[in-house]
């Protein structure tokens, strides 16, 4: 609806935004639907933070810990990370605009690669600095490109390893390589959404990486493989000097009491998790050998889900995968990102794009 009336004045900035549109849930005529486009896990909620969440129910009347000293506590022995080291947010995005907004405005450049996650574009555009993205090469952060273009107006460069949304992850030596030469006074953010997923022996851990090196902060998230999309809550380590002061940005309270609680549980349900991220691992490798078998090029993941790279067919997919109940990830132009579901799930995939008609 227009209006005649006079409205509101809002940043220039927000003209380059448009507001983030998850995939609509798709249905087949027999009214089948598969979730397989926003990389949730499939197997519902661990059963440990089912009974921590009805626990913490009966407190919600109150504010969450503004500290998360519980849930950094529990973090920081787990990993053998300082607790001073550590720092909650409101998903990993809510950390990850936390350190945006912490060191980058008006003027100051944030580096990623393209494609590459969805968020860091927004969240660079909603702090006012210009966003500079970096082509993959054939398929992975080209990191020495990346390095490049690294400026004194450069405030942070995002690191998504394993990348979404092509899966694809950089070893231990190119990351390295990479930390030396990025200046100290320039943040550099590896985003480990989905480490649990990652089972090639040379992708670094990169809370390896933190010692010895005070400008790089890992991101990490309980949303994906310990299954709390639904509650929000991810986590920053780093040196703690750095972590002190992106504790400054954080709105108070945006990690919530339950999610909190939640995060706790899932911490301690590790075999479970693990259990679980094996079979998905498993079933990347079915459907990627499923769909290499009929010519269909993917590149090698790391992570819970798959990249098909079909430039101007993109949307076109998306809508034959969409018209058999089974939703993805269209980047229209680009290529379509597949979550790994449960193995009828991938079949309903498999059968979906086995049956698109061939350029
Ligand atoms: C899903 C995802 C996240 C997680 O976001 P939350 O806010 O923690 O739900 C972070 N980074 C990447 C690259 C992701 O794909």
């Amino acid at each position: 609806m227009t209006t005649t009336q006079e409205l509101p004045r809002f940043r220039a900035a927000l003209n380059h935004l448009v507001s983030y549109r998850p995939e609509p849930p798709a249905l087949s005529p027999e009214g089948r639907s598969y979730a397989l486009a926003a990389n949730e896990t499939p197997f519902g909620a661990l059963p440990e933070v089912a009974r921590a969440v009805e626990q913490a129910v009966a407190g919600v009347h109150r504010y969450p810990d503004n500290a998360g000293r519980a849930l950094t506590a529990e973090l920081a022995q787990r990993f053998g990370i300082a607790p001073e080291g550590i720092a909650l947010g409101c998903g990993s995005v809510g950390v990850a605009q936390q350190l945006v907004t912490a060191v980058a405005g008006p003027g100051d450049e944030v580096l990623y690669a393209r494609p590459s996650f969805e968020a860091y574009p927004l969240l660079t555009r909603l702090a006012g600095a210009t966003p500079v993205e970096v082509p993959l090469r054939e398929g992975t952060h080209d990191l020495a490109a990346m390095a490049e273009r690294v400026t004194d107006r450069t405030r942070l460069v995002f690191v998504c390893n394993p990348n979404n949304p092509t899966g694809t992850a950089v070893g231990r030596t190119a990351l390295e390589e990479f930390l030396a030469r990025v200046p100290g006074s320039c943040l550099v953010v590896l985003d480990e959404a989905y480490h649990e997923y990652v089972r090639a022996t040379d992708v670094p851990d990169g809370l390896s990486l933190l010692t010895g090196r005070p400008h790089l902060v890992v991101l990490r998230t309980f949303s994906k493989a310990y299954g709390l999309a639904g509650l929000r809550i991810g986590y920053a380590a780093g040196h703690p000097e750095v972590i002190g002061t992106l504790r400054k940005a954080y709105l108070p309270y945006s990690a919530g009491s339950v999610a909190q609680a939640a995060a706790i549980a899932a911490l301690r349900s590790g075999d479970e998790v693990a259990r679980r991220t094996d079979v998905i691992t498993a079933e990347r490798a079915r459907v990627a050998a499923a769909l290499g078998e009929r010519g269909w090029r993917v590149p090698a993941s790391e992570a819970n889900f798959l990249w098909l790279p079909l430039g101007e067919r993109a949307a076109a997919f998306g809508a034959h995968c969409a018209s058999a109940g089974v939703s993805v990830r269209a980047v229209a132009g680009s290529g379509v990102r597949v979550t790994l579901g449960l193995p009828a799930d991938n079949d309903a995939f498999l059968a979906a794009a086995l049956t698109f008609p061939p350029a």
